[in-house]
């Protein structure tokens, strides 16, 4: 076995697991990802991925696939596949570990019983109303229930009983007997079991009680033989009781260490919170680009290599914090960056006719598919008399500093020629409609013989054989940095940013993207990185930026250097 055998700095897990095996309390590593299969998973399921799949993987371990499927009512098996997708996609492989929290309810039912005998558990008639309220708060303790004391004979009867479907939903519970006054809630006599009559979709009819998650989970961990169960800090407080039954059932414990959860700035990673933005229609799906889901941000052309390179930068502390979505983004750019094909795209067209240029002449101009990698070759563009350009890159009356085209001046257009403006073509309302223009046919490629220089090269294509496209542009999904920031009464929704969708019709791509198939991620030439969403199989070309070309995180590390 290799220990530590990466090129991951020392967390303090990776540091805790070397020494568990160092120290022989291990003799080897396995791990989990548990995920419940109540909605899709998001970008901090990337991250705690990474650490459960990654330390096993760089312990020479195994990590499993478990579906901590205990609560029928918000399950489904839409969620199970598209999880499997999603950790797939992702790079992962549970190999045939793949494991359901639901295969061990009969033995989980059997742990019941057990503690049952040993007197650690009883059957309460209390309403959910009532336990909470004998709970007790942080600052007090709570009270027993008056059927804490029944004897093991009732206990065991009243509970096969609940198991037999006697009794109606939240009539009754299993509850372990600990301590109403433990400094720790979690502690204070936590139910087992509750009485749910619902179809489970893997169990169908066969159970009307289930397991809590906390009854279910430190007990599945320890079936599958896990020796390090990694988890995010909202699980902190449960390990005492996780080790409780683990403990009271006298059987293997595997050791609970928890890192700081993922949050992401002007993004929510909760599936409750995402559930309700998909169900509230405040988004297209879970796979929506703008979500944070795997599924959204594939869509959004997100690769697996910058998610996993995004979460090794992160990487894993104890103590939560909030990071920038700008490093997220980064990632990115440096991963399309050295493999995305360069082309050319116009999204705001502008027309320009080239009066010099010879009527049905054609020319093909070579164009470099990626200068970060010769490898992949040129490619030929077409080039003809009329042109679209980005309305962007036209000012009638340039302001200072701007560089680009207006009227008498002369820029470069990508692998093609100098093209000076001679005129402008104008609508009823005054807006250019089109310019009128010149080439100098001894600057093909992009040079004067006589060396007079251009202050700008912009991209163009050429209309008659330029393929339409629409194009989806997306800005934060949200208007705060942290979108629980809000006055009382209010809620999260409150915050969402009602311009995170632009829609652009009427887009011109090169004719090279005829053919392209959804998911392919192009450099759009000066306007950043595009996925071909799969809406394009329904007809036109359909764009969806991933990102823009202006990195923000770099210019906030340039001013972390400064200042
Ligand atoms: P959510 O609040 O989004 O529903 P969850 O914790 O309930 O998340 P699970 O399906 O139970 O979701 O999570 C599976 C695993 O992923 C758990 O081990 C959990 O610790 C981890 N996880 C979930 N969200 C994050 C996050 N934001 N950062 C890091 N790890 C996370
Ligand atoms: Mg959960």
């Amino acid at each position: 076995m290799t220990l530590g055998d990466s090129n991951q700095p020392m967390d303090f897990i990776r540091v805790a697991v070397m020494d568990d095996l160092k120290a022989g309390r291990y003799s080897r590593v396995h791990t989990r990802f548990p995920p419940e299969p109540n909605g899709y998973l998001h970008i901090g399921h990337a991250k705690a991925m990474c650490i459960d799949f990654g330390i096993a993987a760089e312990f020479g371990g195994q990590c499993n696939l478990r579906f901590d499927d205990t609560n029928p009512v918000k399950e489904d098996v839409e969620y199970v596949e598209s999880i499997q997708q999603d950790i797939r996609w992702l790079g992962f492989d549970w190999e045939d570990r793949l494991y359901y929290a639901s295969d061990y309810f009969e033995r989980l039912c059997e742990y019941a019983v057990t503690l049952i005998t040993k007197g650690k558990a009883y059957v309460c008639d209390l309403s959910a109303d009532d336990i909470r309220e004998y709970r007790g708060t942080l600052t007090e303790p709570g009270k027993e229930s008056p059927y804490r004391n029944r004897t093991v004979e009732d206990n065991l009867d009243l509970f096969a009983r609940m198991r037999a479907g006697e009794f109606p939903d939240g009539s009754r519970t299993l509850r372990a007997k600990i301590d109403m006054a433990s400094g720790n809630i979690n502690l204070r006599d936590p139910v087992m079991y509750r009485i749910i009559h619902a179809t489970h979709h893997r169990t169908g009819d066969a159970w009307c009680v289930y397991p809590m998650y906390d009854f279910a989970h430190g007990q599945s961990d320890s079936i599958e033989g896990i020796t390090h169960s990694l988890c995010s800090l909202e699980y902190e407080d449960h390990r005492p009781l996780y080790n409780w039954y683990l403990d009271a059932l006298d059987i293997d414990r595997p050791r609970q260490i928890e890192f700081a959860r993922l949050n992401v700035s002007f993004t929510v990673l909760s599936k409750r919170k995402l559930l309700r933005l998909v169900q509230g229609g405040h988004v297209k799906g879970w796979d929506d680009p703008r979500m944070p889901t795997l599924s959204g941000l594939r869509r959004r052309g997100y690769t697996p290599e910058a998610i996993r390179d995004f979460c090794d930068r992160i990487g894993v502390a104890k103590k939560d914090s909030m990071v920038d979505i700008a490093l997220l983004e980064h990632c990115l750019r440096e991963d399309l960056n050295k493999r995305a094909p360069r082309v050319m795209g116009v999204l705001k067209p502008l027309r320009v006719v080239i009066e010099n240029y010879p009527e049905g002449r054609v020319e093909e101009v070579a164009a470099v598919n990626n200068p970060e990698d010769p490898s992949a070759g040129t490619r030929t563009v077409p080039f003809s008399r009329v042109l679209y350009i980005e309305q962007d890159d036209f000012r009638e009356n340039p302001p200072p500093k701007y560089y680009r085209f207006a009227p008498g001046r002369e820029v470069r257009l990508r692998y093609a020629y100098f093209l000076k403006c001679v005129g402008v073509v104008k609508d009823a309302q005054g807006d250019v409609v089109e310019l009128t223009c010149t080439y100098d046919p001894a600057t093909r490629g992009g040079d004067a013989p006589d060396g007079r220089k251009v202050k700008a090269t912009i991209h163009w294509v050429s209309a008659a054989h330029a393929v339409p496209a629409r194009v989806r542009l997306y800005d934060r999904l949200f208007v705060k940095e942290d979108p629980d920031d809000v006055d009382g009464g209010q809620d999260f929704l409150e915050n969402l940013n009602p311009d995170s969708l632009e829609v652009l019709t009427g887009c011109w791509v090169e004719p090279s993207l005829a053919e392209s198939k959804p998911g392919s991620i192009y450099q759009f030439e000066r306007q950043g990185y595009f996925c071909l969403d799969p809406d394009a199989a329904k007809g036109s070309l359909v764009f969806n930026r991933a990102v823009s070309l202006k990195d923000q995180w770099a210019r906030i590390e340039r001013a972390q250097r400064v200042g």
